[in-house]
């Protein structure tokens, strides 16, 4: 059994023998990532299933289709994202080639969660095997069902010399922190991010944050208010609420959020029908100290529950659930929700909502329901966030061509398509210089006389 140094020196010195540098190397990487998801896609659906029983349809749309689309991108597109990239040149260098060169950084760590086990693995592990790194990978421990899966597939696809998986929880993480990485790529809670910004900061590794935060959705306005409550609660109960952009709570007028909760009924029972726990269609909460936190936060609440709060310990099930009168200071207001827990908070006008949202931290991402365009670009001008969405949630992270992180609090940096393969390069400044026009240089050397600079 080898130590966690052992395996980041076995893949810095392939790094150091040049192996990932070629583009037929990485190409062949990647399929074999590809043949890997799709020669598996029953056992992952089966994995994804134990660990959150995630629906089929949700585990095929949000973690095997979204990991093809990506490598489909990557693979028909790396190519030219590799190609040295010319820029503009003055008087003193129109001679020489200045360009910048995409470098890979070398052994990389990428850290997952478990709430998208394969998705948040393998997405950033397809931008770092095109940027050329070798890569040490760490699932979470909370899924495990999956983090054993990929454990066992990652080394019978690809190549053994260049990526490695380790197993294992918090402690196992900080020890391997200890080891130097040249990046450190991790998604997670803010909580634990500010443990691998110590880590990273004794070796000065540069470190991207895929954090979360909590998502507002403002609705505000003319509304059709039927499509938004079927879109509110798709975004918001995919997964059982646990994706680290679903809606964490709504803001609208008293108006609104009385025509909005018969329309909430109305989508949820048709998506789950009347007895959401039977519905094959509802995740679970992912472990009892998950499901334990989300009933605390509810009871804890002064809100009022209008929709939902069914709940069963053993089959760690929480109802679809829905709460009025919730204030800011409620507990559902303290920290990101991360469950199928919504609550409602009114604002009467833009202004109030917009200066509501600008209070709190920047979120993943900012979620705005209007048939005004006018509305829409305003909340867009006056907010910032990772990512923005108008009239649905989530979905726009399903395009590899959109940058996908977070600013501030809900992370830094991106990935996705091209975006992932910066993250996981060096832009390198480079200037290829011959010995031409040596006495125009004469110019700059000492002495510096005002007779020689004409001045
Ligand atoms: P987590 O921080 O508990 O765990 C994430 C990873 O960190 C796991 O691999 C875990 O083993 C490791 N870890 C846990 N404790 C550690 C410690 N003390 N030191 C070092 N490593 C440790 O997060 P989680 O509960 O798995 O995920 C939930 C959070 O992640 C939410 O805030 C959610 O919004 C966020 N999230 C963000 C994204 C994104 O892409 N921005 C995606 C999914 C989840």
């Amino acid at each position: 059994m080898e130590t966690h140094s052992q395996v980041v020196d076995r893949l810095r010195s392939s790094f150091r023998s040049g192996v990932t540098i070629p583009e037929q190397f990485r190409r062949t990487q990647l399929t074999k990532l590809m043949s890997m998801v799709k020669d598996n896609e029953e056992q992952i659906l089966n994995a994804l299933h134990n660990d959150l029983a995630k629906p089929k349809f949700e585990a095929i749309l949000s973690e095997v289709v979204i990991v093809i689309n990506e490598l489909h991108h990557a693979i028909a597109n790396f190519k030219s994202w590799m190609q040295p990239e010319y820029v503009s040149k003055n008087l003193a260098t129109k001679l020489d080639d200045c360009f910048v060169k995409r470098e890979p950084l070398g052994v990389v760590l990428i850290i997952g969660a478990w709430n998208y086990p394969l998705q948040l693995l393998i997405l950033p592990m397809v931008a770092a095997i095109a940027a050329g790194n070798c890569i040490v990978v760490k699932p979470s421990e909370v899924s495990a069902a999956t983090d054993s899966l990929i454990a066992e597939l990652i080394p019978k696809y690809l190549s053994q010399d260049c990526y490695a998986v380790v197993s294992g929880g918090a402690e196992e993480t900080k020890a391997l922190l200890q080891n130097r990485f040249d990046h450190i790529f991790y998604t997670g809670s803010q909580t634990v991010a500010r443990s691998i910004l110590q880590a990273a900061s004794v070796h000065l590794t540069p470190v991207t944050l895929e954090l979360g935060g909590k998502c507002p959705c403002f609705i505000y306005g003319r509304v059709n208010i039927a499509a938004a409550a079927r879109r509110l609660a798709w975004a918001k109960f995919f997964n059982a609420g646990q994706s680290c952009v679903a809606p964490d709570y709504v803001l609208c007028s008293l108006a609104t959020r009385d025509a909005l909760l018969p329309a909430l009924r109305e989508a949820l029972e048709g998506f789950y029908s009347k007895e959401p726990q039977k519905c094959p269609d509802l995740s679970r909460i992912v472990s009892p100290r998950h499901w334990m936190r989300l009933m605390e936060l509810l009871k804890k609440s002064s809100g009022k529950v209008v929709l939902g709060g069914e709940s069963d310990q053993e089959d760690k099930y929480i109802a679809p659930t829905v709460l009025v009168d919730v204030s800011e200071d409620d507990s559902l207001m303290e920290e990101e929700i991360f469950g199928p827990i919504l609550p409602i908070l009114t604002v009467e006008t833009l202004e109030e909502g917009i200066d509501f949202i600008n209070r709190k931290e920047k979120p993943l991402a900012v979620y705005v329901f209007s048939d005004e365009s006018s509305v829409v670009n305003t909340v867009l001008e006056k907010t910032s966030s990772g990512g923005f969405c108008s009239n649905d949630g989530i979905i726009h992270m399903t395009l590899p061509s959109l940058p996908f992180g977070g600013v501030g609090a809900s992370g830094w940096g991106s990935y996705h398509g091209r975006w992932g393969f910066e993250t996981f390069s060096h832009q390198r400044a480079c200037m290829l210089r011959g010995w031409a026009l040596e006495r125009l240089n004469g110019l700059r050397y000492p002495p510096y006389s005002d007779e020689k600079l004409g001045w």
